[in-house]
């Protein structure tokens, strides 16, 4: 997996042109059953893909934390709301909550994560490849596809299906 993810990057760089190529023209014409091609390929993909072996996602990007993963969050930790705000998160460019810092605090060093049953709604979706109307997310899927080994597979299976 080391190998893999520090390969990722440049690869997805590699490979960005023909990507953008090929959501340009999923987003004029998708398939009918875009949803249920991406739910199956989703699901292949994270059968036989172990996160706990990766973590990428929490090491090198934070999720959006939503009113409502707050106030849960908070609840879990025993803080209130402001205190876990003042502690562990800060205003971005687009008046949204992120982390203070990456990795993410929550994560264990064996990369389980110490929220996980109340992580925020971003981090349980990531990285988003069984979204419905999954063509109206092809800018966040090319940044996705940088970090992801999975969502880079996704996508190139993806790519060979639709054609
Ligand atoms: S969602 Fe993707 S980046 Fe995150 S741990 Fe799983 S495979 Fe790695
Ligand atoms: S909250 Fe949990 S799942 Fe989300 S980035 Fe942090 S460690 Fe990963």
């Amino acid at each position: 997996m080391k190998e893999v993810l520090k390969n990722l990057p440049q690869r997805a760089k590699d490979t960005h042109n023909e990507r953008a190529k090929f959501f340009k023209k999923l987003k004029k014409k998708p398939p009918k059953n875009l949803d249920l091609i991406m739910q199956d390929l989703h699901d292949e993909e994270f059968e036989k893909t172990n996160c706990l072996n990766c973590a990428n996602c929490c090491k090198t990007t934070g999720p959006l934390f939503t009113e409502k993963d707050i106030i849960r969050i908070s609840k879990f930790l025993k803080m209130k709301p402001q205190v876990f705000i003042d502690t562990y998160l800060q205003i971005d460019e687009d008046k949204d909550y992120v982390l203070q810092q990456v990795p993410c605090t929550f994560l264990l060093p064996d990369n389980t994560c110490l929220i996980y049953e109340q992580r925020p709604k971003a981090c349980a979706e990531f990285p988003h490849t069984n979204r419905k109307k999954f063509h109206q997310i092809t800018n966040l899927t090319q940044k996705n596809v940088a970090i992801c080994p999975a969502a880079y597979n996704i996508v190139e299976k993806m790519q060979e299906k639709i054609k």
